[in-house]
């Protein structure tokens, strides 16, 4: 069985060459993430467009995802090479800036520090890697010790608690970005930091496919409260367990991943889960049992894709990190209880929605994967013009393969995110039946199905239909 969870991969200096770009898609890497939190805007766009034309050179659906930074808040520069080591139980201060940081001196770039960090907070640098205690104010800097040591690098991200934070998302450069990488044609942008379903409203764009498909990082406390609205609001969620972890005990965090991503495919939202995948590959050539093991609970967990970070933007050797995971998310797919998480998702409220198209849309796509379950189908073909028909089919992991066929190719490149799903161009026009004709003869002729294969196929019965209102089951001649 070929690998039906999606990976994700974060371009950064590692990965920027035009070959490693090409070994990086040909290994497996079915999204680029562009983080915009590092680097100059001219890098990005440049990065941007080496990814469009890897993925043209190879001849594959590659997905660019920019992820814009919100209101992170960073330590000014510790310096690139070789980093500042904080020693456990030293003295240090913290002051607003944004110009250098020193052992001795850290400068936060976050105009309200004086104000919004009291004595008794435990501020963390780089995703926990150093923790100090604030103990004291001292007129123009906070006083902390360092209350777990560690190296830090660049400029690092200090976790403010999300609920002092002022500042909301977007910011208004992340709006900045946001304008030009849309007028770019970018496929996907995720948010950071959101709160409601409001921040979400706030990004203003076209809804999809006209516009990007809309990530929400599910990394505050308050997200975790207003869920259902911001999956609601969103194309897609990321439970994004690095500043997630943070802002709760970790002991919660695997559980929150379960049950965010649960809500999430009952909902027909791709869930993305990231951070530290694979994290000890970024110097070594395979990664430590447990992250091993991670990438496969993740895929148990209903996950739609995996995310790599540092691993790529800056590890050691990205293609063979994609590659690695590639393989464990295979290996996983395979083992994947596909009959008792349909179950599962039968006794949730999957058809509690808003709106009679969505409603239909939804009906249908459980009378198809009923079908095709039934007939031991070999493909559900869906004929999508937004992309929610396979994505509503996907909700309930069909061991057929998906292969989706839409009209605009912004739809197939936001389909690459989906679980299981083949995105393909479709050229049909026509009536239903001509429809499924040319998308059956296209899959034969791509391989994807055999003469004698039973196809479940899934579309409107008329152009102008709003919804999925047909199910035809087709024997591929
Ligand atoms: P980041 O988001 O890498 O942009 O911080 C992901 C996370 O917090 O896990
Ligand atoms: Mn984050």
């Amino acid at each position: 069985m070929a690998r039906r969870t999606k990976i994700i991969a974060t371009i950064g200096p590692a990965s920027d060459s035009p070959a490693m770009l090409e070994s990086m898609i040909e290994a497996g890497m079915d999204v680029a993430r562009i983080g915009l939190a590092h680097g100059t805007l001219d890098e990005q766009i440049e990065r941007y467009h080496r990814v469009r034309a890897a993925a043209k050179a190879v001849g594959r659906t590659v997905g660019i995802l920019v992820d814009l930074p919100g209101p992170k808040v960073r330590a000014a520069s510790f310096g690139v090479d070789e980093g500042v080591m904080l020693m456990e139980g030293t003295e240090i201060r913290l002051a607003p800036g944004n110009t250098k940081s020193t052992a001795e001196v850290v400068e936060v770039d976050y105009d309200h520090l004086l104000v919004d960090i009291h004595a008794g907070d435990r501020l963390m640098f780089g995703d926990g890697a150093v923790i100090v205690e604030i103990h004291d104010h001292g007129g123009d800097h906070l006083k902390g010790r360092v209350a777990h040591g560690g190296w830090v690098q660049g400029c690092p991200g200090v976790h403010i608690p999300s609920d002092r934070l002022r500042v909301t998302s977007p910011t208004d450069n992340d709006l900045r970005l946001l304008d030009t990488f849309v007028g770019l044609d970018v496929d996907m942008v995720a948010l950071s930091f959101v709160r409601s379903a409001h921040d979400i409203r706030r990004i203003g764009t076209e809804p999809h496919p006209r516009g990007p498909l809309v990530v929400a990082k599910i990394e505050t406390r308050a997200a975790v409260d207003n869920l259902e609205g911001i999956i609601e609001a969103s194309g897609a969620i990321m439970v994004a367990r690095g500043d997630l972890g943070e802002e709760f005990n970790i002991e919660e965090l695997p559980h929150l991943q379960k049950d965010i991503i649960a809500k999430c495919i009952a909902m027909g939202r791709p869930a993305i889960t990231a951070t530290q995948m694979l994290e000890s590959m970024i110097h070594a050539p395979s990664p430590t049992r447990a992250e091993a093991t991670d990438v496969a609970n993740a895929v148990f967990d209903g996950t739609s894709a995996v995310m790599l970070s540092a691993e790529t933007a800056i590890g050691h050797s990205p293609s063979l990190v994609v590659a690695t995971m590639a393989r464990i998310a295979a290996k996983a797919d395979q083992r994947f209880d596909y009959d008792g998480w349909a179950g599962n998702l039968q006794h949730r409220h999957v058809l509690e929605v808003a709106g009679l198209d969505t409603k239909m849309t939804d009906t249908m796509t459980m009378a198809a994967w009923r079908a095709a379950m039934d007939m031991k189908a070999n493909a559900i073909i869906c004929i999508t013009r937004s992309g929610f028909t396979a994505r509503s089919i996907a909700r309930f992991r069909p061991e057929a393969k998906i292969l989706a066929y839409s009209a605009d190719p912004r739809t197939v490149q936001q389909l690459s995110m989906s679980w299981g799903t083949t995105p393909l161009r479709s050229d049909a026009h026509g009536s239903f039946t001509e429809m499924v004709e040319w998308a059956t003869d296209d899959a034969r002729r791509l391989g994807l199905v055999r003469s004698g294969d039973v196809a479940v196929v899934l579309a409107g019965s008329s152009e102008s239909a709003e919804a999925t209102d047909t199910i035809r089951l087709v024997r591929i001649k």
